[in-house]
């Protein structure tokens, strides 16, 4: 029988643990903050936004939240995040992407208080990452890591495929599935869209993961028996249904369900983790600010 890794009910457990952690905070007088900052006003990033407030507001985490006028010069948005890495209410912010043109978002990443970046973006903290020293680990690869260890897959010495080069999700997975550590020590294959014969770099993996941002790009003939599918991806669809379109991930669920040992289905596998592990990166960055020692899972 092939399991079907439930991210809904990882994701509660871990917030489930962030509550403790955060009443230690409480203890010692803290009250962890997230803010968001969204420039513009894309719908998508609206709704991302809201989900977010309301994900703190469950654990007890306060949030913030700054809109910053889509045609606004990048400036505006400069002294908003100066204004946030002051912001001693504030131990963690994101700066929802994607921006509007005219301002580049790398130039927005390094202006971020490293220490505040709970996103793990700031160049700081990926160089960190690299070198194995991580203060902020990614939220969605990191959400992977945590589906994982949930699942009980152990992936020392395992052959991990990823489909997908960004980051976000491919990079930073890549280089945390490599270190030397108990939820790494795996031999990984990174693909993206000039790899050739993507089948057989999938075929040949004990784990797959799929964040290219194709709907159903991976199907269960690339892969062989008992293969551990993760499935990051999150496409919108033509539907005939009411709302007119559909969810689905980068990997085509039956058949790739057929073959695997265990799979996340879209939705419901990996984008509640991303959710969870961005509190689970606040409630880090006030620990470490405040100087309380937050147990966290
Ligand atoms: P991206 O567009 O930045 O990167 C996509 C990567 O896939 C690129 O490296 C590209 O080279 C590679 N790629 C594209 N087509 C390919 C192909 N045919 N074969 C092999 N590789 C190919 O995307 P991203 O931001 O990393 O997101 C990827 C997907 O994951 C999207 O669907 C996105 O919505 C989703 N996502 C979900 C979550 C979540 O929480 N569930 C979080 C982040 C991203």
């Amino acid at each position: 029988m092939t399991e079907i890794i439930d991210g809904n009910a990882v994701a509660s457990e871990i917030r489930d643990e962030l509550t403790e952690s955060i009443e230690r905070l409480a203890d010692a007088g803290a009250r962890p903050g997230l803010a968001t900052v969204l420039m513009g006003d894309d719908p998508a990033s609206q709704t991302y936004v809201n989900m977010k407030q309301r994900d703190c507001e469950e654990v007890g985490i306060e949030s913030h939240h700054v809109d910053v006028d889509g045609d606004a010069p990048p400036e505006e948005l400069f002294d908003t995040i100066a204004d946030l890495n002051e912001n001693d209410d504030v131990h963690g912010y994101i700066v929802q992407a994607p921006v509007p043109d005219h301002v580049d978002y790398r130039n927005v990443i390094r202006r971020v208080d490293p220490a505040k970046d709970v996103d793990g973006f700031h160049p700081e903290n990926v160089g960190r990452l690299v070198a194995g020293d991580a203060r902020f680990r990614p939220c969605t690869p990191h959400g992977v890591q945590k589906l994982l260890e949930s699942a009980g897959v152990d992936t020392e010495g395992k052959d991990v495929t990823i489909v997908g080069r960004s980051d976000i999700v491919g990079k930073p997975l890549a280089n945390l599935l490599i270190q030397k550590a108990e939820d790494g020590n795996a031999t990984v294959t990174v693909c993206h869209s000039r790899t050739d014969d993507l089948a057989e770099k999938t075929r040949s993996a004990d784990i797959v993961v799929a964040a290219a941002g194709v709907p159903e790009l991976v199907d269960g003939s690339m892969l062989s028996e008992d293969t551990v599918v993760i499935d990051v991806g999150v496409n919108r669809v033509d539907a005939d249904n009411d709302k007119g379109y559909e969810l689905v991930g980068d990997v085509e669920f039956e058949s790739a369900k057929a073959k695997a040992s265990a799979i996340t289905p879209v939705p419901g596998g990996v984008g509640p983790m991303t959710r969870a592990m961005l509190l689970y990166n606040t409630v880090k960055a006030a620990g470490l600010q405040e100087d309380v020692d937050v147990d966290l899972p």
